[in-house]
């Protein structure tokens, strides 16, 4: 069994999934609405499973050009006491490998590189049955408003705000400073990005504007009122963070419809794992579709029941899990917290 699939979204899960069917046999087509593949975004954390999964998607290589190990941070209290250990060495140790950074252009330039087919950029999708009556499979990988998820299982699993505004930004030196800092109700995360770069990353319930989050920061530790002053404003991100609630109760639907990544499972930024799922996802997928192949037609279905049996409790124990560090990270309950968070051993 190889057939038509059409994947909607050329974002991390539907280009991995675009690969991966590719990889089948399948005849592919991968839309998406933007006119063109947009190039913001700042560092993801790749788990070691999830390179596993690009392993298998033959993206490996390319991925690691680019990225870079992730091996120290902390935790801290706002005036610089540390809390904590991130636990990157326990990852470390577990798989063999580092947890990876790297910046969301380069993972999507790694992605489009390994796909041999164009993606049909400026193709919104509206119609939902029109597509399956043309193509044996749908892929919904179209982000967290997704239209396959609500043509497959209609509303009541939408997204929702959670109350947070994050911010997002490069700064153009090295803090040399790497971690998270926790404070009341708003905390600041930094990474390695690349040589003489630093990703940062801040979660706040208000902050409309550039100067107030300066404000809400200033009087933390050393680098991080120097992260805002330096960095220019009309470069940083602000969204409001939102997660897909309640949880869907399949992510396949009719035998011919899957989903992928935030279309999914759309979750909350703190445990950096929405990129991780999706290629988890992808990989996933197209290895169900493949290993049914002998099955004939009569496969596909087959083949979608084991990927959502694979993922989706995985997944969306993944989810709860990042809303409940959220709540954690953004209490106003501190002294209690940073005790707790200092008997995590090290
Ligand atoms: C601040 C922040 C930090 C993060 N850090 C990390 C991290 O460290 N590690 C990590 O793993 N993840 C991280 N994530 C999460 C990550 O960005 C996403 O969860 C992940 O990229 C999921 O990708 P996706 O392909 O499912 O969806 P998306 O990237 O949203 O892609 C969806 C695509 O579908 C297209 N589309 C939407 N609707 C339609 C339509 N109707 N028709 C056609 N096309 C459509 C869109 O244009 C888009 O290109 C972070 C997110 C944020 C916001």
């Amino acid at each position: 069994m190889t057939g038509s699939a059409v994947v909607v979204g050329a974002g991390v899960g539907g280009l991995a999934t675009a690969i991966g069917l590719r990889r089948a046999g399948w005849r592919v087509t991968v839309l998406d609405r933007r006119d063109t593949q947009e190039r913001y975004g700042t560092a993801f954390g790749i788990h070691p499973t999830a390179q596993a999964a690009l392993d298998r998607l033959g993206v490996g290589e390319a991925f690691r050009a680019r990225a870079l190990p992730y091996r120290d941070g902390l935790i801290r209290s706002p005036g610089g006491a540390v809390l904590a250990r991130l636990p990157l060495e326990r990852i470390e140790r577990r798989a063999g490998r580092p947890e990876l950074l790297i910046s969301r252009p380069y993972l999507l330039d790694a992605l489009l590189a390994a796909l041999d087919v164009p993606v049909r950029y400026g193709s919104e999708v509206k119609d939902v049955a029109a597509l399956a009556a043309e193509h044996d499979l749908v892929v919904g990988a179209d982000g967290i408003n997704s239209a396959v998820r609500a043509a497959a299982f209609g509303r009541r699993s939408r997204p929702r705000h959670i109350g947070t505004v994050a911010w997002i930004g490069i700064a153009g030196f090295e803090t040399g400073v790497y971690g998270e800092t926790w404070g009341r109700g708003r905390f600041f995360g930094m990474t390695p990005i690349e040589p003489g770069r630093t990703n940062w990353y801040a979660a706040v319930p208000e902050a409309a504007t550039a100067a107030e989050l300066r404000e809400l920061f200033a009087g933390w530790h050393d680098p991080i009122p120097r992260v805002l002053s330096e960095s220019d404003p009309a470069s940083w991100i602000r969204y409001e963070i939102r997660h897909l609630y309640p949880a869907l109760p399949a992510f396949v639907h009719g035998g011919r419809t899957a989903l992928v990544g935030d279309a999914a499972h759309a979750m909350t930024p703190n445990l950096g794992q929405g990129a991780c799922t999706a290629l988890l996802d992808a990989e996933a997928l197209t290895r169900a579709v493949a290993a049914h192949a002998a099955h004939g037609p009569d496969g596909l279905p087959a083949a979608l029941h084991a990927y959502d049996a694979e993922r989706r409790r995985n997944a969306q124990r993944v989810a709860f899990g990042s809303r409940t560090l959220h709540r954690v990270m953004n209490t106003r309950h501190t002294r209690l917290r940073d005790s707790l968070v200092r008997l995590i051993p090290a």
